[in-house]
């Protein structure tokens, strides 16, 4: 088994037996990075040095008798994730060479763990985006099929860890964006709860709805990249200070009487049929198991869409203000004067899906509309909270696809915003009410991966990823790999 397909686990395993080393390990991932980013085009930049640096220092690591679970594994980190001295493009023209001055808490933490950084992923514009076609630079394809989406906003993330260019990915999701990509391109996806990571040196686009999450092969990955990641941070105000649980000790394997519930609203016209009797078959599974599971109505679930996009854009027009052309990034060249420093930087270094929901967010806090559309959609939002706490005061788990759709192609939504939009309407939720979520492979759709999606409540982390790992273990999906040989590869090219 060549190395770059191991998964964190099993790359532990070996590298605490001797039998490889993090440089070896590493230096198989960078091949093939060098073999198949020419297709998937998963990476924006890929740092090798950097990569055989931290791969040594953790060599040198585990010879002085370290043995943390990530000490030595090559990771890909989602390009809003700040690294001092290394670009942070958030995919956008205004920030193509922004070099932050300090570290991400979450990278930081990666860090001390020992993983290894091998590169900044692909994303869609400052995260907004369900398919990757908005990076400022170029799009991602899906590894089961190059011709299709990876999903969005993590979409470099997801299809590096699908296309085995790294062993695990960090993603961010506001809406949905590790759990969507992590469906499409068929891997483990988990969002935490708000304020379970820290955001500091994240950059920010809802900043009530963002959290920072891993995208894994299989379950006990997640759950050992969460690990890492959680924990409270004074740099971050909203991160909480609860204590993080060991998530190895949920993977018992055992949902024997653990209540799940089904709502109705997730299963809808105009889903994809395959989508449908994959998710319900997993459904099944977790029943054949003998978890108790139950059909419940989350009422307000046809408020998610709307609510989520006034909200998120409302939070996105006030953080993406910034981008002045004085403080961060591109800077407009000659202008004449302040007001057109800003109106020509803004206009050059944003996307118009930027510009859009810089657009849209600032109309719906304007004086006259406020009470109209932000207001509304906060009580909404409240609503849509109410509905999971009365579902969770009765049940463990509630389950439901993650995406309605598998893969789409290329080009096939760019030019529909409401189509586009509509390929989170089942992840935005759990954003709105503060919630936890994993999309897990469930099967597959026409041959493209379909996920099912487990929310838990707040801090409920470690019952995902028990009834992620029971059904993981039952069912083959996980094993599965999309067969990007280097023939295929090279077709994708001429
Ligand atoms: N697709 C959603 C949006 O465009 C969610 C994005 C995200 O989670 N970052 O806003």
């Amino acid at each position: 088994m060549e190395p770059y397909t191991f998964t964190v686990q099993s790359a532990q395993a070996a590298l605490q037996a001797g039998r490889l080393s993090s440089v070896d390990l590493t230096t198989s991932v960078l091949d093939r990075i060098y073999r198949v980013d020419n297709s998937v085009r998963a990476y924006l930049a890929v740092t090798p040095e950097v990569a055989l640096e931290q791969a040594a220092e953790a060599d040198k690591r585990r010879a002085e008798g370290d043995t943390s679970p990530l000490l030595g594994i090559p990771f890909a980190l989602k390009d809003i994730v700040s690294t001092a001295g290394i670009t942070t493009t958030c995919g956008s023209r205004m920030l193509a060479e922004y070099v932050p001055p300090y570290d991400a808490t979450a990278y930081r933490r990666l860090r001390t763990a020992g993983a290894v950084l091998l590169g900044k992923t692909n994303m869609d514009e400052f995260a907004m985006g369900s398919s990757t076609e908005n990076s400022a630079f170029f799009p991602t394809a899906n590894p089961w099929d190059l011709s299709r989406v990876p999903g969005g906003s993590s979409g470099g993330s997801a299809a590096a860890v699908a296309a085995d260019e790294a062993l695990f990915a960090i993603g961010t999701d506001t809406g949905g964006s590790i759990r969507q990509p992590a469906s499409l391109v068929g891997i483990v996806g988990l969002r935490p709860t708000y304020g379970r990571v820290s955001r500091y040196g994240l950059v920010a686009f809802g900043s009530s709805l963002d959290q920072i999450g891993p995208l894994t092969r299989t379950v006990t990955d997640a759950a050992l990249v969460l690990g890492a990641l959680a924990g409270y941070d004074a740099l971050d105000s909203t991160s909480v200070d609860v204590p993080v649980p060991d998530y190895r000790r949920a993977l018992s394997g055992d949902v024997r009487g653990l209540r799940v519930a089904v709502p109705r609203e997730y299963f809808v016209d105009g889903m994809e049929p395959g989508v449908a009797a994959a998710v319900r078959a997993a459904i099944d599974g977790l029943a054949s198991l003998g978890a108790e599971i139950g059909e419940v109505s989350l009422p307000h679930t046809e408020y998610a869409l709307p609510t989520y996009y006034l909200i998120a854009p409302a939070e996105a027009s006030a953080n993406l203000a910034r981008y002045d052309g004085v403080r961060f990034g591109l800077s407009a060249e000659q202008p004449i004067d302040v007001w057109d420093l800003f109106r020509r930087t803004r206009d050059e270094g944003f996307g118009s899906e930027v510009k859009r929901r810089i657009m849209l967010g600032t109309y719906a806090l304007s004086a006259g509309y406020y009470d109209a559309y932000y207001r509304k959609a906060q009580q909404a939002r409240t609503l849509i909270k109410r509905d999971f706490d009365r579902v969770f005061a009765e049940y463990d788990v509630v389950v439901a696809p993650t995406s309605p759709v598998a893969a789409f192609p290329l080009g096939a939504r760019v030019d529909d915003p409401l189509q586009m939009y509509l390929a989170d309407i089942f992840t935005l939720s759990v954003n709105l009410a503060g919630l936890c979520g994993m999309s897990v492979p469930c099967g597959f759709s026409d041959g493209l991966p379909v996920g099912l999606q487990i929310i838990g409540p707040a801090f409920g982390e470690a019952k995902l990823l028990q009834v992620g790992y029971a059904y993981e273990q039952a069912t083959p999906w996980h094993t599965m790999k999309p067969s990007l040989t280097a023939a295929e590869v090279e077709t994708a090219e001429s």
